[in-house]
């Protein structure tokens, strides 16, 4: 079967992957559509370190093909989104509503696939760009069959990402003020995630001014090319600060721009070993800062969750698919991507 293979120095679209079948508790996927997010330019530029070789992709949805023994919650015919959420279920982290803390779900690549004999890494648990892929079966969310599978394919990543970070781990209240500093795939779901909490004023930053209209589209209130512009709008400072480009001057602005009791969420990811510094006094007035890991979701829960605000027309899907390709033309969509000239290019099978 085809599927995008990086082997340590190059990604390639290759035709000679296999599968194995699932075993208990696991689900075997056609994929149909897979999302292009940063981080799979990542692994092949070395910022994520991953074994190789190893088949790429990490959000997808598709079709159920077969499922494992003590499987119940899906069957073949079904329409899931994926998740890269390998988690156990059974820990004491999953028992208190944060499988994302699940040490069973971090770091542990498993090797389903086999290319000439040998075996080959799944990435985050997923690998979406390939035909065919097996998951845990907490991964495999069933969804509506109405929902197109290439606006769907979004859900696993950018959208349980930035949506999440919205609702589960910054928890932004009504009527409150949010920064959000880049409006890559991320971004735009930071901005939707805040217009369905209810905040008020949704200040974008990006300073390609080419995407203030899709800023808007998803949910800001007002546009911005640079962090200088924010206090302009926002005086007192921002009760939440997303940071959603990985750099640490970025990172530092948004720290420096939070109100009193505000919070920047750390979204972007930068170079495994960058530090970055902010004066210790101003984080007296009850300011704090917050990592997030995909989104603290829960996504048996959120998804299903997103998808029914999609079906309300709450929730933009369609709108964050700006172009699919063939998996064939990998990169193509790889350097679009890499260019800024997609906000998520999807993949197809
Ligand atoms: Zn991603
Ligand atoms: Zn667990």
């Amino acid at each position: 079967m085809r599927g995008v293979l990086f082997d340590g120095k190059r990604a390639e679209v290759v035709d000679d992957l296999q599968v194995r079948d699932p075993g208990p508790g696991e689900v075997l996927v056609a994929v149909s559509a897979a999302g292009l997010c940063h981080s799979d330019l990542s692994v092949i530029d070395g910022t994520i370190p991953f074994p190789a070789p190893v088949v790429l992709g990490h959000e997808g949805a598709g079709v159920v093909e077969a499922v494992g023994a003590g499987v119940t919650h899906v069957v073949p015919g079904d329409h899931v989104a994926l998740s890269t959420l390998a988690s156990c279920g059974t820990c004491a982290e999953c028992d208190r509503g944060r499988p994302t803390m699940c040490r069973q779900a971090i770091g542990r690549p498993g090797k389903p696939f086999t290319r000439a004999g040998r075996p080959v890494y799944q990435f985050a648990s997923n690998s979406a760009f390939a035909e065919r892929t097996v998951v845990r079966a907490v991964q495999a969310v069933r969804i509506p069959e109405d929902i197109p599978l290439t606006s769907a394919a979004l859900i696993g990543c950018g959208v349980l990402t930035g949506v999440g970070a919205v609702l589960n781990r910054a928890r932004v209240g009504f009527g409150e003020s949010v920064v959000v500093i880049g409006t890559g795939g991320i971004g735009l779901n930071v901005l939707q995630g805040a217009r369905i909490a209810g905040a008020l004023r949704i200040v974008a930053v990006d300073s390609n001014p080419a995407k203030e209209a899709v800023a808007r589209r998803f949910g800001a209130t007002h546009f911005l090319t640079s962090v200088d512009g924010v206090r302009e709008v926002l005086p007192t400072g921002a009760d939440h600060v997303f940071e959603c480009v990985g750099r640490v001057e970025l990172i530092r602005a948004a720290v420096d721009l939070l109100d009193r009791h505000g919070q920047a969420v750390l979204l972007g990811v930068p170079a495994a070993t960058a530090e970055a510094s902010f004066l210790v006094s101003s984080l007296f007035l009850d300011k704090s800062i917050l990592g997030c890991r995909y989104g603290a979701s829960r996504p048996q829960r959120d998804i299903a969750l997103y998808a029914d605000l999609y079906r309300e027309g709450r929730l933009l899907l369609d709108e964050l698919v700006t172009q699919t390709y063939p998996v064939e033309d990998f990169e193509k969509a790889a350097a679009d991507a890499e260019a800024g000239r997609v906000a998520r290019g999807v993949l197809t099978f």
